[in-house]
């Protein structure tokens, strides 16, 4: 996910344009799902990357960006609660804990080190807190007095689609910066790329955001990737997870998370009551594998996918991500077929 979206490439040229004196704190503003955070994560990416390109964009073979793909660059911290989505279509299991959807004062403040070393490599590091309105009243205090006290090659970039719900201190120590909608033929044209088939429509449904266009149109159902995916799922256990990862990179991770939630809600729905929402052309099969699952397992299995599905805008490595998740599946099956 290092390439910028079509309607990025002017806001970029105006990004590229403050490297030369960086401010402390950089806010970058816009409508929901319009990809603000993978363009904060470019932007991350290149101010930390060792040879950028004559775009300003990361190289992606320095040691700096090789670290940063591999989520444990050095110089780079990225903050964001533990839950990011929104969209809860998952069953609940009572009296389990839910991921955390604000961003914590012992996440800000387990910044102090970061922010007093010096760089790993000797050149910037760079904070991103996202979202910054999920900050609560002492997260954002906390920031502020790190703000307060701006330290050299240090740069903030805050991310928010809420800059109302920000401390005014905050607005104030931070240079704004308005993304912009993409034009509804960028968006429509993207999303058609992606597959989804009535791309028009499915932007006039999000207010012509094109990520949650993407989001809400969800499966892709009958592409390549769907396809795949359901092959894999039909052989219980004995799916290639690696192959598959492979094969799945080019998808877009909300859509291979969306199948997968989906997959297992109806393994779950049918286990505890009969019924199948999303796949009911694979009763049977539904049927024979959520007999040996543990309903513990595969509702934490399904926390889980809820929680990447909050990262998966901006995975740093879908191939990793996809790996995790579908190895995950595996066991799920493995361990809970055997007892
Ligand atoms: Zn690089």
């Amino acid at each position: 996910m290092n390439e910028l979206y079509p309607w990025q490439n002017e806001v970029w040229q105006r990004l590229q344009g403050l490297r030369a004196r960086l401010p402390n704190a950089l806010l970058l503003k816009g409508a929901e799902g319009i990809g603000k955070l993978d363009l904060a994560l470019n932007f991350a990416q290149s101010i930390l990357c060792e040879t950028p390109q004559a775009s300003g964009m990361a190289c992606q073979s320095c040691p700096s960006c090789h670290w940063f793909t591999q989520e444990s660059n050095p110089d780079f911290r990225l903050i964001q609660p533990d839950a990011l989505s929104a969209a809860d279509d998952t069953p609940e299991k009572e009296g389990s804990k839910k991921a955390s959807r604000e961003i914590s004062v012992d996440q800000i403040r387990a910044l102090s080190s970061f922010v007093n070393l010096s760089a790993h490599s000797g050149g910037y590091r760079v904070v991103l807190v996202h979202p910054a309105e999920a900050m609560n009243s002492n997260s954002a205090n906390a920031l502020l007095k790190t703000l307060e006290e701006p330290t050299d090659k240090l740069l903030f970039i805050l991310v928010t689609h809420k800059p109302q719900q920000l401390l005014p201190t905050i607005l104030s120590r931070s240079l704004s910066f308005a993304v912009p909608m993409p034009t509804r033929t960028e968006g429509a044209s993207w999303l058609k790329q992606q597959g989804v088939a009535d791309p028009e429509s499915a932007l006039a449904q999000t207010g012509f955001a094109p990520l949650s266009a993407l989001l809400s149109a969800g499966e892709g159902a009958g592409t390549e990737e769907h396809k795949l995916m359901l092959a894999a799922v039909k052989q219980s256990a004995k799916f290639d997870a690696l192959a598959l990862a492979e094969q799945l990179q080019k998808v877009a991770p909300v859509q291979v998370i969306q199948f997968l939630q989906q997959w297992c809600y109806d393994l779950a729905s049918y286990k505890m009551a009969g019924a199948i929402r999303y796949n009911p052309e694979q009763t049977d099969l539904i049927g024979n594998l959520s007999k040996n699952l543990s309903q513990q397992s595969l509702l934490r299995f399904i926390k889980e996918l809820q929680v990447a599905k909050g990262v998966a805008f901006h995975p740093l490595n879908p191939k990793l991500l996809f790996e995790s998740i579908l190895l995950a599946y595996q066991q799920l099956l493995l361990t809970t077929s055997k007892a």
